[in-house]
């Protein structure tokens, strides 16, 4: 990801308060009084406890949000709920230390990509989107007859969203400010294992003067609260980031309800292309970044590599050199470059994949167990791994791991590595490496995913579209683009005879 250097200030003491849900601009209990444990994965300690909202609190968070949609939100000028967009942007650069400590300690991302990637990009997603408000406009229709057409843009209403663990503080601003910035009233439910950061946003768009019921926050589980969010009858939209499994799941809500437009960002399987006249470093950079950024749990991690034959002697060697530098370890330590999984259950998920990639016949050229630290520590750490010699066919190519695990295949020429790129299930990302200007066109075009990089990897901006192509979902977020999602459109036709 694009990042800007930031230079480090000592981390203030991170609010971890017990976690309440923002209903109606006030902090409340959950209705059954439940609560659950937000952990540390570095350690597998409790930090704190967040209220379990399910169906009974979705409801009051969807109320508060129809009222606000009606009332005090829609009230407001354009460029008074610019400015309080832009403010959120403001508020969350100037907490971005503090910020960024919750954001490590919930998700286990290393501070220094909570500090320069996530917070200031959740930042800038919140500014951008700020000066869309006032852009945001219907057209004139040249009809035949004697009327007047125009067209509206409106708001889709209330929007339920429900993000996942990856990147907390930035799925939850990716999936707010477009929204906001259309005009609708929103209900977020972050991931279970990452609801702290959300939290914390939750207080500072309070804070930049957004009305009481604009933004609610309901934290609990998939199945209750993300479950009674989706079927919700009085919701217009749902927004979804996560697997493509529980995106089925969204669909059919959405079906046996309302219709609610559902949008989808899922899993992927991206295929990095390294040919054998690439700028060898640049695409060893590339490819190490665009499976182990985050822990790799990215996703659109390029986690099938594809090397030309030819090349892969040498560029294995150099790409095995430069992950065998990964300092792994307390992800608070600046000097941190990758941190422990999320949770248990994706330490064991990654694990169970560096088995089965044994038993597929592919060969580890680096890692392939349990890390140490996990033992040491009580925290989710697992060896990032590169398997060579992998096949397409393998479940380890296939399947979406989403942890620091490289599936290493060969090609032997365009025709055969397009083929075998596209040969997936998921279409979100694709990358390719080459010095050869039409190459690195042709394939471009020939790959079936909704971005494709260039000798480069994970690189985002707020004003460029990001989404999926075949079960990566559909839908794009960011840019012009998301405005599509959370706007309709209505035509006026007036009678000039
Ligand atoms: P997940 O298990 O699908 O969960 C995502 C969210 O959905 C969580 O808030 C979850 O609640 C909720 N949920 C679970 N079951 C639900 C149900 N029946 N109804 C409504 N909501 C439900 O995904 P994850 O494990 O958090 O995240 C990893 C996945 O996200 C990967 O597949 C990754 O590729 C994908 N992802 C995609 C993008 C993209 O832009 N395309 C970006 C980031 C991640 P709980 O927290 O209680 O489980
Ligand atoms: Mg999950």
């Amino acid at each position: 990801m694009a990042t800007s250097a930031v230079k480090f200030s000592p981390p203030k003491l991170a609010q971890l308060k017990p976690g309440k849900l923002l209903i109606g601009g006030k902090w409340v209990d959950a209705k059954s009084g439940k609560r659950f444990d937000a952990l540390n994965p570095a350690t597998g300690q409790t930090l704190t406890t967040l209220a379990e909202g399910d169906k009974a609190d979705v409801d009051l968070a969807v109320k508060a949000a129809r009222a606000a949609f009606e009332g005090a939100w829609a009230k407001l000028l354009p460029r008074e709920r610019q400015a309080m967009l832009w403010k959120v942007g403001d508020l969350i650069l100037e907490n971005a230390d503090e910020i960024a400590e919750i954001e490590s300690l919930d998700n286990g991302k290393p501070i220094r990509e909570s500090r320069n990637v996530d917070i200031p990009m959740a930042a800038e997603v919140f500014r951008y989107y700020a000066g869309w408000v006032t852009k945001i406009h219907g057209e004139t229709v040249p009809v035949n007859g004697p009327f007047f057409n125009y067209t509206l843009r409106e708001p889709m209403g209330v929007v339920g969203q429900i993000i996942p663990w990856n990147f907390p503080l930035l799925m939850a601003a990716w999936k707010l400010a477009p929204a906001l910035a259309c005009g609708n009233t929103c209900v977020l439910k972050p991931a279970e294992q990452t609801s702290l950061s959300a939290l914390r946003l939750g207080e500072l768009i309070l804070e930049a003067g957004l009305p009481e019921g604009v933004v609610n926050i309901i934290t609990g589980f998939g199945p209750t609260a993300g479950a009674a969010l989706s079927a919700h009858m009085d919701v217009d939209k749902i927004a979804f980031t996560g697997e493509t499994s529980t995106g089925r799941l969204i669909l059919e809500a959405s079906a046996k309800s309302n219709l609610k437009r559902p949008s989808l960002e899922l899993g992927g399987k991206s295929p990095n292309i390294v040919f054998a006249d690439a700028d060898m470093d640049t695409a060893v950079r590339g490819t190490f970044t665009g499976i182990f950024f985050n822990q790799g749990q990215v996703c659109c991690a390029g986690s099938r590599l594809f090397v030309e034959e030819k090349a892969h002697d040498v560029f294995m060697e150099k790409l095995v050199a430069r992950a065998a530098k990964i300092k792994q370890g307390d992800p608070l330590d600046p000097g941190t470059t990758m941190g422990p999984q999320v949770s248990k259950e994706q330490m064991e998920k990654v694990l169970s994949y560096l088995e089965l990639g044994r038993q597929e016949g592919a060969q580890p050229v680096l890692g392939g167990g349990p890390s140490k630290l996990a033992e040491e520590t009580g925290g989710y750490f697992v060896e990032p791994t590169i398997f060579d010699r992998a096949t397409n066919d393998m479940r380890l190519a296939r399947e979406e791991i989403f942890g620091p695990v490289l599936t290493t295949i060969t090609f032997r020429d365009i025709e055969d590595v397009v083929r075998q790129g596209n040969d997936t299930l998921y279409g979100l990302a694709a990358g390719v490496f080459t010095s050869d200007v039409r190459k690195a066109h042709r394939v471009a075009a020939a790959l079936r995913a909704g971005t494709v990089w260039v000798n480069t990897w994970n690189v985002f901006d707020p004003a460029s579209p990001f989404g999926g192509y075949k079960m990566s979902g559909f839908g794009r977020e960011l840019g012009a683009h998301c405005l599509e999602l959370y706007t309709q459109t209505k035509s006026v036709w007036v009678n000039l005879g």
